[in-house]
């Protein structure tokens, strides 16, 4: 490379640098981030971090028996989505609002979907005596992030401790065990086994 050519790629390279992809929206990324992180408190019940929401619902009833966790996944969209589009979503549906219990986002946030001690609406015949958990994603195609599977576990585990649930495959079931669907997808009931064995570890 010759003195005038070593300049011109040094131009380049400044001239590059100001629109450089990656600075300027990876602050954005981190402020979004923040603000995801907003409202994210201690459970007192739970001892885990969970992020508030704070969801209107139709009506909702109670739930006097817990003895089992169901996992799911979004289907549909591998999407980041929120407890409030879900919300959303449920509404429109003609529901109370969200039928899970709990979100877990791609970046591990914990959100609150419908309030733990109500039955929820996730799962057919099985909602009298379980919680609904939702990981973020479409599973048949996507895997979930490791940020989510170690919230998951955790989760599971607090769960299993509140409500005295034996952290085992027989207690915490994927979707499909129980309805004739793909959730809580593919990648996310081949790991099932292990986020059990996970949240038995933390239990
Ligand atoms: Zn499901």
């Amino acid at each position: 490379m010759n003195r005038r050519s070593f300049l011109k790629n040094i131009i380049c390279m400044g001239a590059g640098a100001a629109f450089l992809p990656g600075l300027w929206p990876q602050k954005q990324a981190e402020a979004a981030w923040n603000t995801a992180r907003d409202g994210v408190r201690q459970d007192s019940k739970l001892g885990v971090p969970i992020r508030e929401t704070d969801l209107q619902f139709r009506s909702l009833e109670n739930r006097t028996t817990t003895d089992g966790i169901v996992i799911h996944h979004i289907g549909g969209t591998n999407r980041d989505v929120s407890a409030e589009e879900v919300h959303q979503w449920h509404l429109n549906n003609g529901w109370s609002g969200i039928g899970y219990h709990f979100l877990i986002r791609k970046d591990g946030t914990i959100e609150r979907g419908r309030p733990m001690d109500m039955l929820g609406a996730h799962c057919y015949q099985h909602n009298w005596h379980t919680i609904g958990v939702n990981v973020v994603g479409n599973f048949m195609e996507a895997v979930p992030t490791s940020a989510q599977m170690k919230s998951a576990a955790r989760l599971l585990a607090a769960l299993c401790r509140f409500y005295g649930i034996t952290p085992d495959r027989n207690h915490i079931k994927g979707h499909r065990e129980y309805n004739s669907t793909d959730c809580p997808g593919r990648s996310l009931y081949n790991m099932l086994d292990g986020l059990v064995a996970d949240a038995a570890e933390l239990y």
